[in-house]
C-alpha cells in the first residue's frame, strides 16, 4: 500500500504535534468526546501538546472515514418554503449575526483588490463583502460541489475553484474562517496562502480559542471540540509562532465574533438547542435568549484573550520572501 493509500484508508496516530512537532506521548490531558452531530457512536481522543498546547485529535479517522462526518454539512438547502415568522426572523438574525466577519474583511479591503474567501461555505459572508466592496475581483474556494454550485450563482464560474491550487493569480486578501482547525497540517496551509497572497497582501483567520474561559469550564463537554472534525485547536501563542514559521507577522488581533462566541457558550451548556439540527420553535427561542444574553460574558472574556472564538490578521514578513 502506498503513502497516499494508508492516508486516505487508515486511522492515523501521529506521532508528533502537527504544530509543534513535540513527541505527542507525553501529553498530560485527554479528552475523549463524542461527535456532537451524532454520525458515529464512537468517543474520539483529545490530546493536549505539551510543547505548545495545541489540543490535537489522536488517532484521526481516516480521509475516507472523515467523508461521512462532513457529508451531512453539504446537505443544506435554503429553505424555499414560506416560512413562519419566527423562522424569517430567526433567518434576519442569522443574517445579522455574520457582521463581525463581514466588516473585518471590508476593513482590510479598499476597494480594488483580489480577493479570495478560502473554504466559503454557500458564501453568505463573501456575498455581504461584495455588496459593501462592489469593486473588488471576488474568489471562493470550495470543497463541496454542492456549496460550488450556490457560489456559482453570485461570482463567475472561473472565480469557483475546489482548491487553492487552482487559482493563478496574485491575492490581495484571503481570509479564512474556522478553517484551520480541520486542516490536516495547518503549517501547509499557511505556507500555501503565503505564496498565494501579493507582497502587501493580508491573511486574515479565525479559529476557536483552547485556552479560551469555555473550554476551562465546560472542558470535555465544550462545543468547539465538533469531534472528529476538529483535528487542531491552536492556542494564540502558537498560532503566533506558527505564523512566523510560514513567513508572517501578526498586524491584528481580534477576540470577538458575534456569530460564534456566545453561540457555543449556550450550546456548550445545552447541546439540544443546536439551531444546526432540526428543533422546536420554543428551542431557538430559547436558544435566541441565550444567545443574547451571553453576549456581555464573552465580551468581557475578549477583553483578556478569553472568549471562544479570536482571529488574526497576518502580514508577509518583509525579511522573508
Ligand atoms: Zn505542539
Amino acid at each position: 500500500m502506498t503513502v497516499a493509500q494508508e492516508l486516505e484508508t487508515k486511522t492515523v496516530l501521529l506521532k508528533n504535534c502537527s504544530v509543534c512537532q513535540a513527541d505527542l506521548k507525553n501529553a498530560p490531558l485527554k479528552y475523549y468526546v463524542s461527535d456532537p452531530f451524532q454520525v458515529s457512536a464512537e468517543q474520539f481522543r483529545l490530546v493536549c501538546c505539551s510543547g505548545c498546547k495545541t489540543w490535537i485529535l489522536n488517532p484521526r479517522p481516516s480521509r475516507k472515514e472523515m467523508e461521512k462526518f462532513y457529508e451531512s454539512d453539504f446537505l443544506f438547502e435554503p429553505n424555499t418554503k414560506k416560512k413562519s415568522a419566527l423562522g424569517q426572523l430567526a433567518d434576519l438574525i442569522q443574517a445579522f449575526n455574520l457582521c463581525s466577519e463581514v466588516n473585518w474583511v471590508k476593513k482590510h479591503l479598499s476597494g480594488q483588490e483580489k480577493y479570495l474567501d478560502y473554504s466559503a461555505g454557500n458564501g453568505q459572508i463573501l456575498q455581504k463583502i461584495m455588496e459593501g466592496k462592489p469593486a473588488i475581483t471576488a474568489y471562493a474556494t470550495e470543497f463541496s460541489p454542492t456549496y460550488r454550485q450556490y457560489l456559482a450563482q453570485f461570482l463567475p464560474e472561473k472565480q469557483v475553484k475546489s482548491d487553492l491550487k487552482e487559482i493563478d493569480v496574485p491575492l490581495d486578501v484571503i481570509s479564512a474562517f474556522g478553517v484551520l482547525e480541520h486542516v490536516e497540517e495547518p503549517y501547509e496551509l499557511l505556507e500555501a496562502f503565503h505564496k498565494q497572497l501579493s507582497p502587501k497582501g493580508k491573511l486574515i483567520l479565525s479559529v476557536p480559542n483552547p485556552e479560551s474561559i469555555q473550554r476551562m469550564l465546560f472542558e470535555k463537554n465544550w462545543y468547539n471540540w465538533i469531534a472528529p472534525r476538529h483535528f487542531n485547536l491552536i492556542p494564540m501563542s502558537s498560532l503566533k509562532k506558527l505564523s512566523a514559521r510560514a513567513g508572517f507577522s501578526v498586524v491584528e488581533e481580534k477576540h470577538f465574533f458575534l456569530r460564534t462566541n456566545s453561540g457555543s457558550f449556550a450550546l456548550s451548556m445545552f447541546p439540544g438547542l443546536d439551531p444546526l439540527k432540526k428543533i422546536p420553535a420554543w428551542k431557538l427561542l430559547a436558544y435566541a435568549v441565550l444567545f443574547y444574553a451571553l453576549i456581555p460574558v464573552e465580551l468581557a472574556f475578549a477583553q483578556f484573550g478569553r472568549s471562544a472564538f479570536m482571529g488574526v490578521v497576518l502580514v508577509k514578513d518583509t525579511n522573508k520572501s
